[in-house]
């Protein structure tokens, strides 16, 4: 139901937050916009005329990994200097007060470890991430620019962003966790995701299944919009620290 965000329902959401003791919260490109992150769909996506569904997957990176790497160092440039907003401190600040509380994210921008949240599941990998295709070890990577093509220090084989691409799998422990909290979730926040891209756009169906309370924030109407238990529309980084505001105060 599409909920005008005013005092009565923010104040309804907070309160059966404030009373939960087992929340989930599910975060997509939008909730790191105000960050000024560019969203994948759209034109401000795109990297010389490319679409990132042609870059970000295998095939492309075993074609050509130096233009696939030289699209992922032009995205670490952008996002590097970038700051959590304030939808990504609420939801830190949110997590103090919830016993069982878990944060999975499909970005890929680290901004929600960056804004204090302790561990929450970045189902899609991190941009800060690189991945040895040969012996298959992963290791944090910083540098901006990254030197093209990067190699694995214990064993010289090329390395691959630690992300999820088009066409691959979610890490199966990653899934089974994930499902594991939904099946006993009380609250479910669905945070500035288009809800097109699977799995995450499911694990709201689970969640109500579970018979938890299910609240879409997103700046524009989605496909789902209809199926949430409420539905805010505007900005996350307005949204998120009022609703936290209510339930702390
Ligand atoms: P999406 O780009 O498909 O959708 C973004 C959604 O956020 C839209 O529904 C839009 O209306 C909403 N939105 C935009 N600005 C908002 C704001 N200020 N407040 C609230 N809502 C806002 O993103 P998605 O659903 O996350 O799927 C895209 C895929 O691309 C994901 O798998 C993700 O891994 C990847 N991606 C990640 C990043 C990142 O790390 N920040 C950026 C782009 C894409
Ligand atoms: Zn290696």
């Amino acid at each position: 139901m599409i909920q005008i965000c005013n005092t009565d329902s923010i104040q309804h959401v907070a309160d059966k937050l404030r009373s939960s003791s087992s929340v989930v919260v599910l975060t997509g490109a939008g909730i790191s916009q105000e960050s000024g992150v560019p969203t994948f769909r759209g034109k401000e996506g795109l990297w010389k005329n490319f679409r990132s569904e042609d870059l970000a997957t295998l095939e492309a990176f075993e074609r050509d990994p130096v233009l696939v790497w030289q699209w992922y160092d032009w995205r670490r440039s952008l996002i590097k200097p970038l700051k959590p907003n304030p939808a990504h401190y609420a939801l830190a600040e949110l997590e103090k007060g919830i016993q069982d509380f878990t944060l999975v994210t499909q970005n890929v921008d680290g901004l929600h470890r960056v804004a204090g949240s302790k561990n929450p599941i970045e189902m899609h990998g991190t941009l800060w991430g690189v991945r040895c295709m040969q012996c298959n070890k992963r290791f944090e990577n910083r540098e901006v620019p990254i030197k093209i093509l990067p190699e694995c220090e214990s064993c010289g084989g090329l390395l691959r962003p630690d992300v999820v691409w088009f066409g691959e799998p979610i890490d199966a422990e990653i899934l089974h966790a994930i499902y594991r909290c939904l099946e006993k979730v009380q609250v479910m926040l669905v945070v500035g995701t288009s809800g097109m891209v699977q799995p995450a756009a499911s694990f709201s169906l689970v969640a109500k299944r579970a018979g938890a309370l299910v609240v879409e924030i997103n700046r524009s109407e989605t496909p789902q919009s209809g199926f949430f238990d409420f539905s805010f529309q505007g900005k996350a980084g307005e949204i998120l620290p009022k609703l936290v505001q209510y339930v702390t105060q």
